[in-house]
């Protein structure tokens, strides 16, 4: 099966929503391989967006990341990496996401769209090892 990183990012815990997207996952059929509640240092925050390095946006971005305890989860299952970006929706929660999606229906602001999850099986596999090196 497939596999690719799920985060939840640090707004996301702090506004009590890791019950709601959990269940979003499950009830979607994907299965969570590995789920873990970590607070990141910076080293980690920049080489997980390291594509972002230079952005007007990535101090602000890293500095958000890093604030508090986030959720990181290895999710499986068939074609998990287009599923959950589904369940995801679009990077910005009012112009990109659709209703119905975890952005759309819980986000705002576009740095803050509460879950992260991996674009193709390149990012997947480069993210699964920063996040859980073990596995
Ligand atoms: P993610 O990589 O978190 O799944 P994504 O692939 O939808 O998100 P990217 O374009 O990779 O979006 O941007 C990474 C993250 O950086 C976004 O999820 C968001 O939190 C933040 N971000 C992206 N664009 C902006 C922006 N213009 N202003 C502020 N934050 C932004």
């Amino acid at each position: 099966a497939e596999r690719t990183l799920v985060l939840i990012k640090p707004d996301g815990v702090q506004r009590g929503l890791v019950g709601e997207i959990l269940r979003r996952i499950e009830r979607k059929g994907l299965r969570l391989a590995r789920l873990e509640l970590r607070t990141v240092d910076d080293a980690t925050a920049r080489a997980h967006y390291a594509e972002h390095e230079g952005k007007g946006f990535f101090p602000s971005l890293l500095e958000f990341i890093t604030s508090g305890p986030l959720v990181a989860a290895v999710v499986e299952g068939d074609r998990a990496i287009p599923a959950f970006r589904q369940l995801a929706g679009g990077t910005d929660p009012v112009d990109k996401a659709t209703p119905g999606s975890i952005r759309g229906d819980f986000g705002l602001i576009t740095q803050f769209n509460l879950v992260h999850g991996s674009d193709s099986p390149e990012s997947a596999a480069r993210e699964i090892a920063l996040w859980f090196p073990e596995s």
